[in-house]
């Protein structure tokens, strides 16, 4: 008999105390594979009903030991030795094929609850109480059912009445009002596709209509050069006195620095206003398709970063949207209460002229 023979001989006098050994493991392994989400601690109850328990405590068998028990490689024929697998001669208990079906299944039960904390609550520290300003927070409410709902709710308690029931909201509607506002500010594709090619237009316009300033300047420029040019000469010729000069000439100076203050200005260019309305509708668009995929997160941060703020009440959730989005939840509105396609169309296009910040942008 070699030495690891006479090891696994030993290995399975160790584990083999009892002649139900192999029987036992047969049954948890079976248990393992028919109900794992149980949890191991299924098996641990089960195991102790049968009245299989701590040697000296006489408790029910630790969780640990069980799931060493189960990761055990010996009962389907192998062991280690030093870290090395032997194939043993001893007659396997389960097949390998068992054995690794336990250890997937040992690896999902082992996988950790989900995180307490947010308590699986999707919009805290987003919203505050419409009637008092307070923060909205979540809260669990079970029913008589046994169902679970999750609601939010003002966490100022008792100081002032507020008359609808604490800004009371279930996550449910509080979602549909998510989606509502997010789709405020949302620009769905053909008018995505419309905007861009008005914008690839305007693009062309904004920089010709930036190319005539710039002309326009570098005009008025050369006009006020060669004026002061002349002040110069009948300066110089004696036509003109000292005090005269300064004053007629002081004022000109003036203009001119002005003027080619501007004149850089304008051929540096900048963040073009036509530039800003595309990012806009870019982003718009985005919006739109969180909301069509009910990507809530998404949802919850752009109305985080485009609203003011998110007032709770009365069951409805309403944000104050930051310009220029306040304008386009306007134009979406009244293109949402249009009573015809070619009405609704002709509304969308509006956007654009109310909303001044891009227009005329190169006469400012
Ligand atoms: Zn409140």
């Amino acid at each position: 008999m070699t030495f690891i023979e006479q090891f696994e001989q030993e290995l399975v006098k160790k584990l083999q105390g009892s002649e139900d050994a192999a029987s036992i493991v047969r049954w948890a392994a079976e248990k393992v594979l028919e109900s794992y989400r149980n949890g191991i601690t299924a098996i641990q109850k089960e195991l102790a009903a049968l009245g299989i328990v701590g040697n000296l405590s006489k408790k029910p068998l630790p969780l640990s030991s069980i799931g060493n028990f189960l990761r055990n490689p010996f009962y389907c024929g192998v062991f280690l030795h030093k870290g090395e697998m032997h194939q043993g001669i001893h007659a396997p208990m389960i097949s390998k094929k068992t054995f690794d079906e336990i250890q997937t299944a040992l690896v999902t039960i082992g996988k950790p609850r989900k995180k307490r904390g947010d308590k699986g609550f999707l919009f805290l520290n987003f919203a505050t109480c419409g009637t008092c300003g307070h923060c909205i927070t979540g809260e669990r409410h079970t029913k008589k059912s046994g169902r679970r709902y999750h609601y939010y709710r003002c966490t100022h308690k008792n100081k002032q009445p507020h008359s609808d029931d604490r800004s009371l909201i279930r996550e449910e509607q509080f979602a549909e009002e998510v989606k509502r506002n997010a789709a405020l500010v949302g620009i769905p594709d053909d008018w995505k596709e419309r905007f861009l090619a008005k914008i690839e237009l305007w693009q062309n316009d904004d920089s010709q209509a930036r190319q005539r300033h710039v002309d326009r300047i570098k005009s008025e420029l050369t006009a006020l050069k060669s004026k002061i040019d002349r002040l110069n000469t009948a300066f110089t010729e004696g036509g003109l006195e000292l005090s005269e000069f300064k004053e007629l000439k002081n004022p000109l100076i003036v203009q001119k620095a002005v003027l080619e203050q501007q004149l850089a200005k304008a051929e540096k260019g900048g963040a073009s206003p036509i530039e800003l309305l595309k990012n806009l509708v870019l982003e718009a668009n985005q919006a739109e398709k969180w909301v069509s995929s009910e990507n809530w997160l998404e949802m919850k941060s752009f109305l985080q970063k485009v609203g003011l703020n998110r007032l709770v009440r009365s069951q409805t959730l309403t944000v104050s949207f930051k310009k220029p989005w306040n304008l386009l939840a306007e134009t979406t509105v009244a293109a949402q209460r249009a009573a015809s396609e070619s009405e609704r169309n002709s509304i969308w296009w509006t956007y654009r002229e109310s909303n001044p910040g891009f227009v005329n942008a190169n006469d400012a």
